[in-house]
């Protein structure tokens, strides 16, 4: 019996009504042992909340307001009607099941499969108005609460506090896997649905690497000082008199941090470059992706791109780099203007083998005897434009492939002078490593620090937008930023200065194509754009329901490279506000 899209709604809704783990992993094992394999697959993928395996390239591209619209032509719902159901949930999945609420599914149950059948259909329908035929399908033979579930797996909000490790530790539980093993599995494979397969029929141990499926990032947690950066060493390492000789230091690039994936043997000349939102952007960096086709070892590799001055040897600010991001194509101008490196400080595998359980100082060694095996055959001649541009009569030559350089750490003073020097390269900042550390993907620890100390900046998302002020009056140029806390987001502030004119042009258009709820001079729109801010400090205040406001915000870029799921936290928040000197704190909250 094919399994119904029903039982699915039903499994999440029990799901959402416990916090409890371990009751949230035995309802997804015992639900996945019921069904036939293929079913249990797409059950574990939807859980996961993403339409399509990690490995596939599709999407749905479907937007909020083309749900919106689906939901409204299909439930009849007025315009008012759609505003109050979105308000009283905060979420559209929610209000989908209100709207609908007194409609009668027409036509056959829907069943997990055709939700398959319809998502393969979605993705490779062009543009909104062929897809909203297969959207108002679906809806129409949708019960309240599978409509509610079919549109949180669409829009990718499904708030049923499962995240994919735990969707894999029932994996384990279901078929007598270790979660260890099911864990790697989905590492490797980069498919939930092939591991279910896998793991039903006990042959995880045969899951291999497959190259161009990106692997999560490894992530630092930021340290405001010196002294703040070798205790945590400290109380991380357990070692007591001299941890830092453990530490390896390296600079912190201001760069798009980027998965390298090449020497396929099977593909001799792909290369793709993977960003942290596990987007491919190699076709934005095509002159990197020349340099690396002739590698011949399969590999990957992770870095930062850098826009590079190859006469001083030294980074060009992100900026130089901004024009790149999100394009398709690269203009022969922007490829002379602009020359760009790979700057690389880790290596996760090679020739066959996983690194990632290798201590960084091994992993390390590695990497120094790859690069330098294969650094030179990247060199390019500087263009002559270039050359212009710095005002040197010479063109210079220099390796788009480079070795992160690293150091021991000796002593505070060492590591106050590195800071230093790195800002005076033009770098961030600089980051720590435990150089006995593994390498954990999609963590965020201690083994790794970043210490940049300027005045705390925060990644947050924007939930809301509005008109500016005299020039600005036709643009959304006003936008109010949330960060996480658990499952949701709470506003800590609004934002309307330091971007340019063009960007708030895109955004505006962006937003527009992403508003939620239109109230004239205000919208709510989906989470999507991530924005760094700065700030003055925190204060505690009830304008947001955070109960946080940032002081005088500034927005110091807009940040494509990050995914929404790792924005700051509201935990973050506070540990700045607690971290402010007291008269600050008591000063703002009057
Ligand atoms: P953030 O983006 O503020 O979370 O800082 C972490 C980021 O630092 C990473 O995602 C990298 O893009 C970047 N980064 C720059 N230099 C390094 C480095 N040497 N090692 C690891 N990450 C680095």
């Amino acid at each position: 019996m094919p399994t119904r899209f029903l039982e699915f709604a039903e499994l999440c809704e029990a799901l959402a009504a416990t916090t409890k783990k371990l009751e949230k992993r035995a309802l997804i094992a015992s639900f996945l042992q019921r069904l036939a394999i293929p079913d249990a697959a797409l059950t574990a993928l939807y859980l996961s909340g993403t339409p399509f395996a990690e490995t596939d390239r599709r999407a749905l591209n479907v937007g909020g307001s083309l749900l919106s619209k689906a939901l409204a032509e299909a439930s009849h719902a007025s315009r008012d009607a759609m505003y109050a159901g979105y308000r009283r949930h905060g979420d559209l999945g929610a209000a989908a099941r209100d709207l609908l609420a007194d409609h009668n599914p027409s036509g056959s149950p829907l069943t997990l499969h055709d939700i398959q059948h319809a998502f393969d259909t979605l993705a490779s329908a062009r543009g909104p108005a062929a897809k909203l035929p297969i959207l108002l399908d679906l809806l129409n033979r949708s019960h309240p609460l599978e409509a509610k579930y079919l549109v949180k797996l669409i829009s990718g909000d499904m708030r049923t506090g499962v995240k994919q490790s735990l969707v894999e530790e029932a994996i384990a539980h279901a078929y007598s896997a270790e979660t260890a093993a099911v864990r790697r599995a989905v590492m490797l494979q980069g498919d939930l649905t092939a591991v279910v397969t896998m793991a039903a029929e006990a042959r995880l141990a045969q899951a291999s690497m497959k190259l161009f499926h990106p692997l999560g990032f490894m992530l630092a947690s930021p340290v405001e000082s010196v002294e703040k950066a070798i205790e945590r060493f400290r109380e991380e390492t357990g070692i007591s008199d001299s941890p830092v000789r453990r530490v390896v230091l390296e600079d912190k690039y201001d760069g798009i941090r980027a998965q390298l994936h090449c020497g396929d043997p099977a593909q001799p000349s792909r290369v793709e470059l993977f960003s942290r939102n596990r987007e491919d952007i190699g076709a934005s960096f095509p002159e990197l992706r020349e340099a690396l086709a002739h590698f011949d070892e399969p590999v990957i590799l992770d870095g930062e791109i850098l826009a590079w001055n190859p006469r001083e040897a030294r980074a060009l600010p992100f900026a130089a780099l901004q024009q790149r991001i999100g394009r398709k194509q690269v203009s022969a101008e922007m490829l002379e203007q602009t020359p760009v490196v790979y700057v690389v400080f880790d290596v996760l595998y090679h020739g066959g083998e996983l690194l990632l359980e290798l201590p960084l100082a091994e992993r390390r060694a590695h990497l120094e005897s790859l690069i330098s095996r294969h650094a030179p055959a990247t060199a390019v001649t500087s263009p002559r434009k270039q050359t212009l541009l710095f005002s040197e009569p010479a063109p210079l030559a220099f390796p788009r492939l480079q070795l992160a350089p690293a150091v021991h750490l000796e002593s505070a003073t060492q590591l106050d002078r590195a800071y230093a020097e790195a800002r005076e390269r033009g770098n961030e900042g600089v980051m720590l490593k435990d150089s006995a550390s593994l390498y954990e993907p999609g963590r965020r620890g201690l083994a790794w620090l970043k210490l940049k100390r300027e005045l705390a900046t925060l990644d947050v998302v924007v939930t809301g937008v509005e008109f500016g002020h005299g020039k600005r009056a036709g643009v959304l140029s006003d936008y109010t930023f949330a960060v996480r806390d658990g499952d949701t987001l709470k506003n800590v502030g609004k934002a309307y200065s330091g971007l340019t004119d063009a960007e708030i042009a895109d955004l505006t258009a962006f937003f527009h194509q992403h508003t939620l709820e239109d109230y004239g001079h205000f919208r709510t729109v989906e989470p999507l754009k991530v924005l760094e801010v700065a700030f003055n400090n925190v204060m505690r205040s009830g304008r947001h329901n955070s109960g946080f406001a940032l002081r005088f915000p500034r927005i110091l870029r807009i940040r494509d490279d990050k995914p929404v799921a790792e924005i700051d936290t509201l935990a973050r928040v506070e540990e700045i506000y607690n971290s402010q000197p007291e008269r600050l704190n008591e000063g703002e909250s009057k």
